[in-house]
């Protein structure tokens, strides 16, 4: 692998201090050639066991720190990203796929969460509660929950780590964390950098491997486990769920979405088209916040469409190094054809198809920008979280029918209104059920603000001050006197 700094390379598993192998061995490959990039160890359940074990030893002393103490330390690996950026930038384009540009984005807003938890651990103040009874004192102080155990999805390898690991490292909590199998690079090159910042052996473990679902049952039913966070499938995050009922762990999902982007007929069409670019293209459309249905009034149909057309024809598809890349493979040939058989699917039932609808031939995991019309809320298309470089237009004439038709569905991750009407748009955010509502934007995730979804979009924020509270205890401690 072709780095500045090869310590970053690493290809064993991160437990206890520890770089340890396994037996088995899991491939990890480039989705834009299919090009092997490293035979990693692969781990099981035996391995995380030990890492839980490892972040349930080293939890007293961790949390005994003081904060200012944690965030010296996450503070320097805060510097030691952000002085390897480069090069963790390299090594997620290789694994995950995305351009260059876009994983340069991603170690920055994942570099982020470090450094702005830091600072923000030194302010986890209790209260004091003015008493119900003259001969009590009544307090509150925030302690962190305990051994926290996270399991993270491919689509963005670096910042889904670092959102969780870094408010729990802040918090006092030690951590363990089971990668995607697709992506494990950027994690272990997390914990070669943890490991140079100072923060202590067992502090952070990380546990990647082929059997996902075994590696799972330990992080989510081991009684040493405080809580459990995931990122990933609806469908994954229920079964996850069960999983940790038998121990009552508290628990954190973003799951997955179903993103309405409403255009109105009083909307800025070149900021609408901006931001459904944005939006939808990221990551090839692999975002859990990815537009997934594009509602257009009636009267701007046409010019929003030729215009979203223009600007996806302008795509360059390529290998994420290659400059000039603004479209990258997706995951994996499933993937592919997943999004494929969907487009087959729509255009059967009467979809009219603008764009693409192809294959690429820059390789099996490549799919066309692709443009759907006359799409109708029934089909699957419409209804199924879409995950690919796939645009879906559909009409509209009523605002209170669009916003009945955006809130059909079980989830509630992000949605997004285009409107130059502040009347009309602050009606329309608040009536729409999603956790979080961009208008007249099209990238809205920052550390600052908190991240999350409702109805079986998830559980839970990652972000901002509601971030950090997911990892404390708050405890009332009440003094007769
Ligand atoms: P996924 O299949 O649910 O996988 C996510 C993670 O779960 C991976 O680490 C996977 O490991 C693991 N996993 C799968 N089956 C498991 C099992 N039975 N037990 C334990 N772990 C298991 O999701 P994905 O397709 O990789 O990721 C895309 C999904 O994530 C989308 O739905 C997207 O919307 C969602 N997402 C949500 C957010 C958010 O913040 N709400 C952010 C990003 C992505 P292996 O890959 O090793 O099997």
């Amino acid at each position: 692998m072709d780095l500045n700094n090869n310590r970053l390379f690493q290809t064993k598993n991160y437990i206890d201090g520890q770089w340890c192998e396994s037996a088995g061995k899991l491939a990890v490959t480039d989705p834009a050639t299919g090009a092997l990039l490293a035979e990693i160890a692969d781990g099981g359940a035996e391995d995380a066991e030990r890492a839980v074990a490892a972040a349930h030893a080293a939890f007293p002393a961790w949390s005994g720190k003081t904060a200012a103490e944690r965030a010296a330390v996450l503070k320097r690996w805060y510097r030691l990203i952000a002085d390897n950026r480069e090069d963790l930038a390299r090594l997620l384009t290789l694994e995950q796929g995305k351009p260059l540009a876009e994983a340069l984005g991603e170690i920055d807003y994942g570099a982020s969460y470090i450094e702005w938890y830091a600072e923000e651990c030194r302010r986890a103040y209790g209260q004091t509660i003015p008493t119900h009874n003259p001969a009590m004192r009544l307090h509150t102080i925030r302690q962190p929950v305990g051994v926290v155990t996270c399991i993270t999805p491919w689509n963005f390898p670096n910042a889904m780590i670092t959102r969780k690991a870094a408010p729990a490292l802040a918090a006092g909590c030690t951590v363990v964390i089971k990668p995607a199998a697709e992506t494990p690079l950027s994690a272990l090159a997390l914990c070669a950098l943890a490991e140079e910042a100072g923060l202590p052996a067992g502090t952070l473990n990380v546990v990647a491997g082929s059997d996902s679902a075994a590696i799972g049952r330990v992080l989510t039913q081991d009684a040493r486990v405080a809580k459990f966070t995931f990122t990933g499938s609806t469908q994954v995050g229920k079964l996850l769920m069960a999983q940790c009922a038998g121990t009552v762990k508290k628990m954190s999902m973003e799951l997955g979405g179903n993103a309405p982007f409403i255009v109105f007929d009083d909307a800025d069409i070149d900021v609408a088209v901006t931001a459904c670019m944005a939006t939808k293209m990221r990551n090839a459309g692999q975002t859990c916040v990815s537009t997934n249905r594009i509602y257009v009034h009636e009267s701007v149909h046409d010019e929003f469409v030729d215009k979203l057309r223009a600007q996806m024809q302008a795509l360059r598809p390529g290998h994420g190094l290659e400059q000039g890349t603004t479209l990258g493979p997706l995951i994996f040939r499933r993937a592919v054809d997943r999004v494929h058989g969907m487009v087959e699917e729509a255009v059967a039932n009467g979809a009219r198809l603008l764009l693409g609808g192809d294959f690429l031939p820059n390789g099996e995991n490549y799919y066309a920008p692709t443009l759907l019309t006359e799409v109708r809320d029934d089909m699957r298309i419409a209804r199924e979280e879409i995950f690919g470089p796939l645009a879906v237009v559909l009409k509209f004439r009523e605002e209170g029918d669009v916003i009945r038709r955006a809130n059909d569905t079980p989830f509630g991750l992000a949605a997004y209104v285009m409107s130059e009407n502040i009347r009309r748009a602050n009606r329309v955010v608040e009536a729409l059920e999603y956790g979080m509502v961009a208008c007249n934007a099209g990238v809205f995730s920052t550390t600052v603000a908190p991240f999350g979804g409702i109805k079986e979009s998830g559980i839970g924020r990652e972000g901002g001050v509601e971030g950090m509270a997911e990892f404390y205890e708050t405890k009332y401690c009440c003094y007769g006197i």
